[in-house]
C-alpha cells in the first residue's frame, strides 16, 4: 500500500515538474507557481476520481451480493422438524445428501427429496 502511494506521489511530480517547466518557458509565471498548482489540480482530480471509482466499486459489490443472496434463497427450503413438527429453513445442495439439525429440538433429521412429473395444461383459444 505504502509504495503504491509513493509512486503515486512521484508520477504526481514528475507530471507537475513537467508543467511547471512547461509553464515557465511559455509564460511570465515562476516554474514554482505553476508546479504547486498543477500539484493542487491534480490532487483534487485524483481525489474526485478515486472517489467516483470506490462509489461504482461498491455499488457493484452490493449488487453481486443482493444476487448471492438471492442464489442463496433460491436453493433453501421450509420444512418441517420429523421429530417436533416446527418448521426450519434449510439449504438445499442437490451433491450432498441433505441433513440438519432442528432449531427447535436439537433432532437430526435426513431430507428426502422425491420428484414427480406433471404435463402443463396448455390453454386454447
Ligand atoms: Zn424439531
Amino acid at each position: 500500500m505504502i509504495p503504491q502511494i509513493l509512486k503515486s506521489i512521484l508520477t504526481v511530480s514528475i507530471v507537475s515538474a513537467a508543467i511547471g517547466y512547461i509553464g515557465f518557458k511559455a509564460t511570465s509565471k515562476s516554474f514554482i507557481e505553476i508546479f504547486i498548482i498543477s500539484l493542487i489540480i491534480q490532487f483534487i482530480f485524483f481525489y474526485f476520481y478515486n472517489s467516483i471509482i470506490s462509489y461504482v466499486t461498491k455499488l457493484k459489490l452490493e449488487k453481486d451480493n443482493i444476487e448471492a443472496i438471492k442464489l442463496i434463497n433460491t436453493n433453501n427450503l421450509i420444512i418441517e422438524c420429523g421429530a417436533c413438527k416446527k418448521v426450519n429453513s434449510v439449504r438445499i445442495d442437490l451433491s450432498t445428501d441433505n441433513a440438519f439439525v432442528c432449531d427447535h429440538c436439537k433432532t437430526e433429521n435426513s431430507i428426502n427429496i422425491t420428484y414427480d412429473t406433471i404435463v402443463k395444461t396448455k390453454i386454447y383459444e
